[in-house]
């Protein structure tokens, strides 16, 4: 039996609802209304225009699995989607709800940061965009009011002389709460690094960028000896818990070992 609303506030979108559902259940509370936005038309696609990829904030994981375009221009994202969950909550499961979650283990949110991704926030009083670097504002909080919907997701079209990675560190390959994840952005011009995007999820309270890392890479020329020093920037930027899946510890030697793999991958790919 769910808690009846207290607030007026007390009204929640519903997207596949694979996430709200299951806490309600468990907790016995949630909020009173429910509006299933999922099923929405004007929500659900895959946009590419104008250098822009946009994605509807109810297109499922199963969405971009199938779209044979977002392998060119979101490899780090179907990366990310093919080692989501199962395929039944894969078919069901939204981009917003995995953002609005708010969850520090959310395993699109590092390749969204990782692509530069922005989110459209609509309510009847207007439309703003915020970057995701700046939505999230701590454990499951964010700029997000209530009377808001996130209604998109978008970034820009990487550039050739580009490329990312995605990596989940979980006790399975599938239905897996992520341990630790990683995602870079690496892009190149005249021989050094232009921008450098390095997210890290699970390590935190809430799915962050490191900036510290990305500092020691931004404008220089790509080495091994470079690469290290930014893992080695990005383990001591992150701040792991320990719980039932991995202690702290383990999560931070993990942070250094991904990110020193995925920079090191991106790159080499770039030669
Ligand atoms: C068995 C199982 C396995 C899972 N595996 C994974 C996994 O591997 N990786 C992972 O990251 N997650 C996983 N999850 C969690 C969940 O599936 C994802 O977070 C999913 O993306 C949530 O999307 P949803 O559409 O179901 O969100 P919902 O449950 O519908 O909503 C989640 C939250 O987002 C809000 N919301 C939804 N849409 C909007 C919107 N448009 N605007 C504003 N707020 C909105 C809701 O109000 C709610 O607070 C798993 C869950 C289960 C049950």
């Amino acid at each position: 039996m769910i808690a009846k609303a207290k607030t007026a506030n007390d009204v929640a979108p519903l997207g596949g609802g694979t996430n709200l559902v299951v806490e309600m259940r468990a907790s016995g509370v949630g909020p009173a209304t429910l509006v299933s936005v999922g099923q929405l038309a004007g929500l659900r696609g895959i946009t590419i225009a104008d250098g822009t990829v946009t994605i509807g904030a109810a297109t499922t994981v199963s969405d971009i699995l199938r779209d044979p375009r977002m392998k060119q221009v979101a490899a780090v994202l179907v990366e990310s989607a093919d080692v989501f969950a199962g395929q039944m909550i894969r078919n069901t499961a939204t981009v917003a709800g995995n953002i609005c979650c708010g969850s520090p283990a959310a395993d699109l949110v590092p390749p969204l940061l990782a692509l530069g991704a922005s989110v459209t926030l609509r309510s009847g009083s207007g439309e703003r965009t915020v970057p995701l670097d700046g939505y999230f504002t701590g454990y499951k909080t964010s700029v997000r009011k209530p009377d808001e919907l996130l209604t998109a997701i978008s970034w820009p079209v990487p550039t050739a002389k580009s490329a990312s990675r995605f990596y989940k560190l979980g006790r399975r390959r599938g239905d897996a709460i992520t341990m630790v994840g990683v995602s870079v952005f690496v892009s190149l011009k005249d021989g050094v690094c232009d921008t450098v995007r390095i997210a890290l999820g699970a390590v935190g309270p809430c799915v962050m960028r490191s900036k510290k890392a990305e500092a020691v890479m931004q404008g220089k020329a790509p080495s091994a000896d470079l690469i290290a020093k930014a893992a080695q920037a990005a383990t001591a930027e992150s701040t792991p818990i320990d719980d039932i899946r991995a202690s702290g510890e383990y999560r931070k030697e993990q942070v250094q070992v991904l990110v020193q793999r995925l920079l090191t991958q991106s790159l080499e790919s770039l030669s």
